[in-house]
């Protein structure tokens, strides 16, 4: 195992912008009962910005989410967000400052219909008053919602719950959003419309955590990258700073000419950035 690679100019939520995170974790372990899935993970997502989570299947991407989220504890470690420490806050809590968590399971009333799933959430974020703008919103951004505003939620297209599901975060301008696995499952051309619809949430502001089965999908709309290996990070950069090595360091395969090994944090704010010493990775405490 080798040291985190970390960016020559600096990655991810380094101080060179001036922004400091939105979303920052500091050597997070996380487990479940005995089984330890997360190792001393830290980084973060600067304002406006979107940061991919690859690595490779069972590497801890959707443990890193559920700790996000609340979803799953700490057992050590940090979770800052929006300037608050959130962690060990519990998942309803940190839902109202402004994060959300999209999965590619149901994230949609089933049997409630389009316009009731959307008037549910508008309601109790926004009030009653202002549910009736908000809905020419949600129908404007996405028109195939408006077609089918009287259909139950759960006969839509799996492509189409996703799009429901956008279209609240969208008009609610949430600050984060949690993206795992959005598109699994979908054919291309619903991937492609996920995509456009996620392009049109990063630009109206909100943040994105993108873990995603399709890296160059997820690559070509994020600005960072985190690769978690064995629930350590082993890069946290920009896309541009690790370009043409993602597969390497996905598989663990030393790249020519890659500097990892002892290389340190090169300055930022996050501190001590990515994993620190080596491990084995995931395994059994007892
Ligand atoms: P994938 O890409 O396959 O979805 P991932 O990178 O999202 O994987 P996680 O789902 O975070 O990985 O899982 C990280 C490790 O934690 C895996 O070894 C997994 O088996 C284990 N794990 C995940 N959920 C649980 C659970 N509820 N109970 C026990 N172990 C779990």
């Amino acid at each position: 195992m080798t040291s985190p690679v970390v960016a020559e100019d600096g990655g991810a939520g380094s101080a060179d912008d001036g922004a400091g995170p939105l979303l920052e974790l500091r050597d997070v372990c996380a487990a479940y009962g005995p089984y330890e899935a997360l190792f001393d993970v830290s980084l973060q997502v600067r304002p406006g910005r979107a940061l991919a989570l690859v690595g490779a299947n069972g590497a801890g991407k959707s443990t890193v989410a559920r700790v996000v989220s609340g979803l799953v504890p700490t057992t050590r470690g940090a979770v800052r967000f929006d300037g608050r420490d959130i962690t060990g806050r519990p998942a309803y809590e940190i839902a109202r400052l402004g994060l959300s968590q999209l999965t590619e399971g149901r994230s949609v009333f089933a049997s409630l219909s389009v316009e009731e799933n959307l008037t549910l959430s508008f309601r109790r974020a926004l009030g009653r008053r202002r549910v009736a703008g908000a809905l020419d919103q949600a129908y404007a951004a996405f028109p195939r919602m408006g077609e089918r505003r009287t259909q139950s939620a759960g006969t839509l297209s799996g492509g189409e719950q996703r799009m429901l599901a956008l279209a609240r975060v969208l008009v609610l301008r949430q600050k984060f959003l949690v993206v795992d696995e959005l598109s699994f499952g979908l054919a291309p051309v619903m991937v492609h419309e996920v995509y456009a619809a996620l392009e049109r949430v990063l630009a109206s502001g909100t943040s994105l955590l993108l873990i995603e089965q399709h890296v160059d999908r997820a690559l070509e709309l994020a600005d960072d990258v985190v690769v978690l290996s064995k629930g350590r990070v082993v890069y946290h950069g920009t896309v541009a700073g690790v370009e043409g090595r993602i597969g390497d360091l996905v598989l663990g395969r030393p790249a020519v000419g890659d500097s990892a090994g002892g290389q340190g944090d090169h300055g930022g704010s996050g501190g001590d950035r990515g994993s620190r010493g080596s491990g084995d990775g995931p395994r059994p405490t007892a």
